[in-house]
């Protein structure tokens, strides 16, 4: 299971060169003991043979020499020169037996008992009735030597023949590791891949919107699948970057809809949720309120005590507001000491009580140094408008509530007026006229 496991890691590159080392390995090693074992099989052959050929000989010449003898016998005694060429044969004889002797021994054949003898018994075994039994125990040897020689000879085709199955069993084996190695690195390398390079172009075409969701979708789809541990580490990276990216795209986004210096929806984004938010409302037949919100006397506040004690008065502001605001309103700074709350789905009763609410913990906040302010404390005028009671479309609905803001201004400051309240007051007096 553990071998399996750590097979399983090795890449198939690797597993290509480690199979191809091994294969050569085996065919050179083959190859050498075949050249060895087939050298020391032609050498025995070579050896048996002319052992063979040399009995052959030898037992042509001992016929020779019976013949000679035989006819020396039965003329009774011999001439000057037949005794000559008897001697003769005799010693040629006497060395082809000694060369014999000396060839069976290197071809590993065993003499007959009646070759085993001493240069001197050799008269008497030449003698007539001995040399018929010589005869015999050589067709004997011959006949060993001619068997010997053979089974040499079949060995030597055998083991020929064996070289060619290994050669052939390497090759079969090879060809079959090649093919599976070359399926595994199709199967965990190429397919991963081309999936990777899928979904690395989904990711692409998606880049900012759904990066999470696609390396989500790609996370899954591969992990579903084998594949080998150079694709696991591509794959790791890959999803590192994706999350990377993610993170990055989410400050990116947050910097993109953020005002620096408060902290609270900048202008664009207050402004693009304003239109989408008055459609909404002409779809759907709902109210959508807007409330304009600027500091009393700011100026003062900032020449009195610096534009950096400002700075922290108007982030603290903007951190009540924020807190006062439900979980679907946008509050932003609509620019300078400035701030615009968009309250999707409200009415003016509602959006007004907000106001109101928040208008009163802001003059109840002790901000540092507001001593010097007219009234003595840090306060806000807040006008209210509503869609689409106070205004055809969205310009119009901020210049109500801009509209409201300066009769909060012009009513004493600290105040929340209303666009409405501002209609039936011009209309109650249109009345009594
Ligand atoms: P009021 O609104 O009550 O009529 O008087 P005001 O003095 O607040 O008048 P106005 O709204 O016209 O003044 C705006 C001042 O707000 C001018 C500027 O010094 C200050 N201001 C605008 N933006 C910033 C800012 O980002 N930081 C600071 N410290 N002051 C700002
Ligand atoms: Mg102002
Ligand atoms: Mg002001």
């Amino acid at each position: 299971m553990i071998a399996w496991q750590t097979i399983k890691k090795i890449s198939p590159l690797q597993a290509i060169v480690f199979t191809g080392t091994i294969s050569i390995c085996i065919v050179i090693a083959g190859t050498a003991g075949f050249f060895v074992t087939q050298h020391t099989l032609l050498e025995k052959v070579e050896k048996k043979q002319a052992c063979y050929l040399d009995l052959v000989d030898f037992r042509g010449k001992l016929i020779e020499f019976g013949l000679l003898r035989n006819q020396a016998e039965r003329l009774n005694g011999t001439t000057e020169e037949q005794a000559t060429q008897e001697s003769e044969h005799f010693e040629v004889l006497l060395l082809m037996y000694e060369k014999l002797l000396s060839e069976m021994h290197d071809a590993g054949l065993q003499p007959v008992a009646s070759m085993l003898l001493t240069r001197e018994s050799w008269p008497k075994l030449l003698a007539a009735s001995n040399l018929e039994l010589l005869r015999l125990d050589l067709e004997k040897s011959i006949e060993k030597a001619k068997i010997e020689s053979q089974d040499a000879s079949v060995k030597l085709v055998v083991i020929n023949e064996f070289f060619l199955l290994f050669i052939l069993a390497v090759l079969l084996t090879v060809s079959i590791t090649a093919g599976w190695m070359l399926h595994n690195n199709y199967r965990q390398t190429l397919i991963p891949l081309s999936q990777l390079a899928g979904q690395l172009k989904l990711l692409n075409r998606n880049i900012p919107e759904s990066i999470r969701d696609t390396a989500e979708e790609m996370k899954k789809e591969l992990t579903d699948a084998e594949y080998s541990s150079d694709i696991t580490q591509v794959t790791r990276s890959i999803m590192s970057f994706c999350g990377d990216i993610d993170a990055k795209n989410k400050k990116l986004d947050e910097l993109h809809i953020r005002d620096e210096k408060t902290n609270l929806y900048n202008y664009r984004h207050f402004k693009e949720h304003l239109i989408v938010e008055v459609e909404r409302s002409k779809r759907q037949n709902e109210k959508v309120s807007l409330a304009m919100i600027d500091i009393d006397y700011f100026k003062r506040y900032n020449d009195a005590n610096g534009h950096l004690a400002g700075d922290r008065a108007l982030k603290a502001l903007a951190d009540i507001i924020s807190t006062q605001c439900r979980a679907y309103d946008v509050p932003s700074r609509f620019g300078g000491e400035e701030f615009a709350i968009l309250f999707p789905k409200t009415d003016t009763e509602t959006a007004s009580e907000i106001a109101e609410r928040l208008r009163k913990i802001i003059s109840r906040e002790s901000f540092r140094q507001q001593q010097q302010q007219p009234a003595g404390e840090l306060t806000v005028s807040i006008g209210v408008a509503t869609f689409p009671a106070d205004a055809a479309d969205w310009h119009n609905l901020i210049n109500n509530a801009d509209r409201a803001l300066y009769k909060a201004k012009s009513n004493g400051r600290n105040k929340v007026v209303t666009f409405l309240s501002m209609n039936s007051q011009k209309s109650g007096k249109r009345d009594e006229a």
